[in-house]
C-alpha cells in the first residue's frame, strides 16, 4: 500500500503548508503545552475558539479570518458560487491534515459545517442569499437546537411544538447542551408539527432568531469549568414561515441528510498524536512536574496510546478512500469517531498519570499551573463520547450496519 502522495498532492500540500507559515497570526502560535486531548487549538485556549462573543473579535482574529476568506478556506467544502472552494474530498482531507499538524484554528463553527451544507441543499434561493454570506464574514453565529431533555440519542422524539398561525410559527418547549447559544444571533432547530404522525414524519425544520422575544438562554456550567452549554426555551416565539427548511413535517429528513463534506476525523487523529508529542516535550522540559516519566507503567502507556493515534490515521484514510471512490462512509465513520474519542479519553487519563498530583494544580506558582492543563483535559475529554453521538450508539450502528447483526 503506497500512503505518498501523488505529485499533484504534494503540490496542494505544499500550497497549504505554505499558507499557513505565511498567514497563521504569530499571536496564536506557541501558546504552552496544549490541554491535552481535547482537541483544542493555542488560539482557542487563548479564548479565540468558535464559541465566542462575536463582539470581542480580536485583530489577529479577524486577520486570520480574512486569509482564510480569500482563498473560500472558511468553507472548504462549499461551492465556489456559495463562496466556498469547492474542494474535492482528497483536498479537503489534505487540507484538514495540514492545518490539524500545524495547529491552526478553524473558524466555521456549526454554520460552515452543518448549517451551509443544508441549505445549499435544501434551502431556498432567498434562504440562501440571507444566511450564507454571514455564516462566511463571521457576521452572524449560529447555535443547534436538536437536543431535548428527553431526546438526545433519540432525537426524532422531539416535544417542542411549532404550530402554525398565519404567516409564522408559533414555538413553545425546551433546547438542552446546546452549545453556544448565549452567543448565537440564530438556531436552527427542530419542532413537531404534527404530533399524531409517527415521530420522524411530524417535525419540521426551523431558522429560529435568538433574540426574538420568548427566547430565555440559561448557560450551564461544566465540570471542566466553562459555560460553553445552555438550555434554552421558547415560549410563545413566532418564526416566519419563510425560515422553515424546506417541507413541513420533513425536518427529519432535512437534519438528516447525509452530506458530503469530510466525516474522516484526521482532524482529531493527527490531534491526538500531536497531543501525544506535546506531553512528551512538556515532560523533558519539566522533570520535575512530570514525575511519571520515570515510570514503566506510564512509559509502557505511552507505547500504546502512539499505536493507537497510528491505527487512527489508518481508520481516517480508510474513510476518505471511500469517499474518492464515490461511496458513502457509514459504520465505517463511526468507528473512527468511536476510536477516536474513546482514545482522547485514555491520553487525557495518561497526562494526568504523567504529571501526578500537579495535574490539580490551577493557578499558583507559575513554574508549576502549566500541568494543572492535564488536569482540567481529562475532564473536559469525557464529553468526547457523547457528543456527536454517544458510543453506544456508534457500536450500535457499527453492529447492525457494519455486521448486520439484527436490531432487537
Ligand atoms: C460536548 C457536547 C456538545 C453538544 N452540543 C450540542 C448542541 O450544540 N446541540 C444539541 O442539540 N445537542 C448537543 N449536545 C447533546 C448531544 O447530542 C447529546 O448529549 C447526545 O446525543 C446524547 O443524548 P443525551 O445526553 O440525551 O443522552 P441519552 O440519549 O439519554 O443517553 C443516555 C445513555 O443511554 C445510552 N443510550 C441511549 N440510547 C441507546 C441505545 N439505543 N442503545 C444503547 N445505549 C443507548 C447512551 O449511549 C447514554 O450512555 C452536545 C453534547 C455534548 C457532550
Amino acid at each position: 500500500m503506497d500512503f505518498n502522495d501523488t505529485p499533484e498532492e504534494a503540490v496542494w500540500r505544499k500550497e497549504v503548508r505554505d499558507f499557513l507559515e505565511n498567514e497563521y497570526p504569530d499571536e496564536f502560535r506557541g501558546r504552552g503545552p496544549r490541554r491535552g486531548p481535547g482537541a483544542r487549538s493555542d488560539a482557542e485556549d487563548a479564548g479565540e475558539g468558535l464559541f465566542r462573543d462575536k463582539t470581542k473579535e480580536s485583530d489577529p482574529l479577524k486577520r486570520w479570518r480574512a486569509a482564510l476568506s480569500s482563498r473560500g478556506w472558511v468553507a472548504p467544502a462549499w461551492p465556489k458560487e456559495y463562496g466556498g472552494a469547492g474542494l474535492d474530498t482528497k483536498k479537503q482531507f489534505i487540507l484538514n491534515e495540514e492545518f490539524a499538524e500545524f495547529g491552526a484554528m478553524n473558524i466555521g463553527g456549526f454554520g460552515v459545517m452543518m448549517l451551509g451544507p443544508t441549505l445549499i441543499v435544501h434551502g431556498t434561493e432567498d434562504q440562501k442569499k440571507e444566511h450564507l454570506a454571514g455564516i462566511l464574514n463571521g457576521t452572524v453565529q449560529w447555535c443547534q437546537g436538536w437536543s431535548e431533555p428527553n431526546a438526545g440519542s433519540d432525537v426524532a422524539s422531539v416535544q417542542t411544538r411549532a404550530v402554525k398561525d398565519g404567516d409564522d410559527y408559533v414555538i413553545n418547549g425546551q433546547k438542552i447542551w446546546t452549545t453556544g447559544a448565549q452567543f448565537a444571533d440564530m438556531m436552527y432547530m427542530l419542532a413537531r408539527t404534527d404530533p399524531d404522525a409517527p415521530k420522524h414524519r411530524g417535525i419540521s425544520y426551523f431558522l429560529l432568531n435568538m433574540k426574538d422575544p420568548g427566547v430565555t438562554v440559561r448557560p450551564l456550567m461544566t465540570m471542566a469549568g466553562s459555560a460553553v452549554f445552555n438550555e434554552v426555551f421558547f415560549e410563545n416565539v413566532r418564526v416566519p414561515a419563510r425560515n422553515r427548511v424546506g417541507e413541513e413535517n420533513r425536518g427529519w429528513y432535512i437534519g438528516t441528510t447525509t452530506l458530503d463534506f469530510e466525516r474522516s476525523s484526521i482532524g482529531s487523529s493527527v490531534g491526538i498524536r500531536k497531543s501525544i508529542e506535546s506531553m512528551i516535550e512538556f515532560a523533558k522540559k519539566n522533570p520535575q512536574i512530570a514525575v511519571g516519566a520515570k515510570k514503566r507503567e506510564v512509559q509502557l502507556a505511552f507505547a500504546d496510546r502512539l499505536i493507537e493515534a497510528n491505527v487512527a490515521k489508518l481508520m481516517s484514510y480508510r474513510v476518505v478512500s471511500m469517499q474518492n471512490a464515490g461511496l458513502v462512509p457509514n459504520h465505517e465513520a463511526s468507528m473512527c469517531k468511536l476510536f477516536g474519542s474513546e482514545m482522547q479519553q485514555r491520553i487525557a487519563a495518561l497526562g494526568v498519570k504523567l504529571n501526578g498530583m500537579y495535574s490539580q494544580i490551577i493557578g499558583g506558582k507559575p513554574e508549576w499551573s502549566p500541568a494543572g492543563r492535564f488536569g482540567i483535559g481529562q475532564v473536559a475529554a469525557v464529553s468526547s463520547t457523547i457528543a456527536g453521538g454517544t458510543s453506544e450508539i456508534q457500536r450500535n450502528i457499527m453492529a447492525q450496519r457494519g455486521l448486520g447483526l439484527p436490531r432487537d
